[in-house]
């Protein structure tokens, strides 16, 4: 028996206790949080007046209030059971990082307090040399600093054996430069927030102080039984299966999608919300994806900020509670060739202090036309800035997708839904000098419906949807930090509004009414941003060709897509919003490139010695089997005239041959690839990832073609890796 056949047997669910009467969520939800609410209860009213201030305006607390903070935040955690504190934070690994220090101080030697001052509160300071800079700090000044996010709520960590306090934090250098994900989106929101506000002062909404954007994060991820996990060294490695051949039954009968949840999983899920809601991370809807042992995630959109750092817990959450139901969470985007890969889709929308949502349509006219200037302003913004949206995907896991016919395309492109498409058309042929009530009346915008899910969300298949009261950004992958895309969404969008704003204003200035300016922007922004619409099937190969036809970008590799982050255009952009600066930015493109190299050169090695290792000898076990076999055959012609059809014995030499070309073909093909690669070491970062995509890909699939063929022909019990049939079906 093969290991992987002794696997098999140690396939079962964990026995859980059964638990008669959960807890009802809303007793519970939120009680690992210092939430606002929890902090006003544990300080003086006036300190916690000052911390509101700092949120909502940005006046700093101080020393004396940072102190009264941390001594209640410490408190608070100290009675849950806490005995360590972190500054949590995301630097450009896409994870999440953390230090973990004791509460513990010296009174006098040997005897020791807990104690936390607003010092260790407001700046920590971990030997941070060790993260991707991308040069931003010389390493003189190797240090990177994590300073207090007090928008967002310090949360309690449990574990079997203790309790840590996690503080969420920004991370920057020694000059303020961002060193994470965090800090430019937090900017990007402040960008995005004046613009908005200024955009609704010209519709009259004089009181709105703040608009944020939201966000709803929905996970996909798929759950495989450890056993197999721990037997397939490219999982381990690389969070994607590198050989495997298909099995019989995929995705084809379209059975899973939404199906029954299995027991063994549904328990997991259970497990992954009841910990999410002690953490205040709404989680909503769960559900069957479409590939076997896919799933997925859905939570209640919050305050993007809050809901990037979720997302991020979530993600730790559902691979630290897989695992102790004997299974592994994969969130790689595409961790199996030939079903679909996973997604994370994005919905976006923008909310103001007053309780609207921006892309709600109203109850009057002036409603409405508002609604349609946000909406074009969102068309706008991705008619001009498909590159940098391009860009805000671009990691190895998702060129699996992007473009690999399953996800949507590389090509960005809006989808409106009928009804808003037919109002634009009619838009863009262009409005009257003067514009009457009952002209508006007469172009539907007067009654605009609320544009619920039935209605519009029938296209699956584009990039950037319009899926009532939001647009949602499918293009991101499953495994990212979500903070980038969003930050790269809400620049593109802030500056669009600020068009919109500046040239309604340019055209009352000409003496035109409100309304009639409104509406002649709108109607020249539909026209002009056309092409990005869509509305059709964008996996089906006429789109490819029309979107060429209508001069949109289709940028397939990662290392061509983040050169959007280098073009001067985008550099100005992102410094004109104060969201990166040039160097920032530069920085950010030289770390992603250099990440995509390195994580192609551990799938490389890892396919190396996998074949090596492993599917080679397996193929010279069975290469004797049949040598042997034939030998034999042929020795009992010749001494006992053995009666062998000729036909038959042709045959067996034949696959005895393939079976050897096989082997030598995954051999030859092996070496080339530790050839390229040492070729690689004198490359620049952005020639050796250009080989990898254009020579490096295609050498592996090469290599995985002739492996998962012998795959199909070796003894099952010489083959000793998990099978996709396994791996995927077993429950
Ligand atoms: P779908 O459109 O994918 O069928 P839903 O309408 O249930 O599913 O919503 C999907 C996600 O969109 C949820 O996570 C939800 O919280 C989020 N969402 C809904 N409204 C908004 C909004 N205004 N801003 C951001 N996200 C939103
Ligand atoms: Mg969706």
């Amino acid at each position: 028996m093969s290991v992987r056949q002794k696997a098999l047997f140690k396939i079962k669910s964990i026995k859980l206790e059964k638990v008669d009467l959960p807890r009802k969520v809303s007793t519970y939800f939120g009680e690992n949080i210092f939430s606002s609410e929890t902090m006003s209860e544990h300080i003086s009213k006036a300190t916690f007046a000052a911390f509101q201030a700092w949120i909502l305006d940005g006046k700093t607390i101080t020393l004396e209030q940072a102190n009264e903070i941390a001594n209640a935040m410490k408190d608070w955690a100290l009675a849950k059971g806490a005995s360590y504190y972190t500054h949590w934070f995301q630097p450009m690994t896409g994870l999440t990082a953390e230090k973990h220090d004791s509460f513990i101080s010296f009174v006098e030697p040997g005897k020791v307090i807990e104690k936390f001052s607003g010092n260790k509160l407001i700046q920590g300071e971990p030997d941070a040399s060790s993260f991707p800079s991308g040069g931003i700090r010389a390493t003189f000044e190797a240090r990177g600093y994590t300073a207090w996010d007090p928008s967002s709520p310090a949360f309690i960590i449990e574990s079997a054996l203790g309790k840590t306090l996690c503080i969420p934090t920004i991370f920057i250098s020694y000059h303020g430069e961002a060193l994470d994900k965090k800090l430019p989106l937090l900017r990007s929101d402040e960008a995005l927030n004046k613009s908005a506000v200024a955009l609704l002062k010209l519709f009259g909404h004089k009181n709105t102080k703040k608009v944020i954007s939201t966000c709803g994060a929905e996970q996909e991820y798929f759950l495989i039984d450890k056993n197999y996990y721990n037997l397939r060294q490219d999982l381990i490695m690389t969070g994607r299966t590198l050989i495997g051949a298909p099995s019989p039954k995929g995705q084809q009968l379209e059975d899973q999608y939404f199906g029954t949840i299995k027991e063994r999983v549904v328990n997991f899920m259970f497990e992954v919300a009841q910990e999410a809601y002690k953490l205040g991370i709404p989680v909503m809807t769960r559900h069957n994806e479409v590939a076997p042992h896919q799933y997925e995630f859905a939570p209640i959109f919050e305050e993007s900020n809050i809901a990037a750092d979720h997302n991020q817990l979530l993600m730790e959450l559902m691979k630290k509670i897989a695992l102790k139901h004997e299974m592994v969470c994969l969130l790689h985007e595409k961790p199996f060739a030939g079903i679909n890969g996973s997604g994370k889709h994005l919905n976006w929308s923008l909310a103001d202090d007053q309780g609207n949502n921006l892309l709600n349509p109203g109850q009057t006219p002036e409603d409405n036309l508002q609604f349609l200037a946000v909406l074009v302003a969102v068309l706008r913004a991705v008619y001009l800035h498909g590159d940098l949206l391009r860009a805000a995907v671009a990691l190895a896991g998702n060129e699996h997708r992007l473009g690999a016919n399953e996800a949507p395309p590389a090509i960005m492109s809006v989808f409106l839904g009928e009804q808003l498409t037919d109002l634009l058309d009619t838009l863009e042929k262009g409005v009257k000098a003067k514009v009457s009530k009952q002209d508006i009346v007469d172009l539907g915008i007067a009654r605009l419906p609320k544009f619920n899910k039935d209605s519009t969300d029938r296209n699956r298949t584009s990039p950037f949807a319009f899926t009532g009261a939001k647009f949602e950004f499918r293009a991101v992958g499953s495994s990212q930090n979500i903070s980038t895309p969003i930050t790269i969404v809400n620049t593109i969008i802030a500056e669009s509004l600020d068009y919109v704003a500046e040239e309604i204003k340019k055209t009352t200035a000409t003496g035109k009414d409100f309304n009639s300016a409104v509406l002649k922007v709108i109607s020249a922004i539909a026209k002009d941003t056309k092409d990005i619409r869509f509305e059709g099937n964008n996996y089906a190969p006429e789109w490819l060709k029309e979107a060429k036809k209508r001069g949109l970008p289709n940028v397939a590799s990662t290392y061509e897509a983040l050169e959007a982050l280098t073009k001067k255009e985008n550099i100005s952009l992102f410094e004109k919003y104060k969201v990166f600066s040039k160097e920032e930015l530069i920085a950010r493109y030289h770390i992603w490139v250099h990440t995509y190299n390195l994580l192609l050169e551990i799938e490389a090695q890892t396919l190396n010695e996998m074949v090596n290792a492993s599917v080679v000898p397996a193929g010279y076990k069975y290469e004797k089997l049949l040598a042997g076999t034939l030998d034999e055959l042929v020795r009992l012609k010749k001494s006992a005239g053995l009666k062998i059809n000729a036909a038959a014995l042709q045959d067996k030499k034949k696959h005895l041959s393939e079976v050897v070309s096989k082997i030598y073909y995954v051999r030859h093909n092996a070496e080339s690839m530790v050839e390229l690669l040492s070729k690689a070491k004198t490359l620049s970062n952005e020639k050796r990832a250009q080989l990898y995509f254009q020579e490096l890909k295609p050498l592996m699939e090469h290599i995985r073609k002739h492996a998962d063929e012998l795959e199909g022909v070796v003894s099952d019990d010489a083959w000793d890796l998990p099978k996709y049939r396994e791996m995927l079906f077993i429950k």
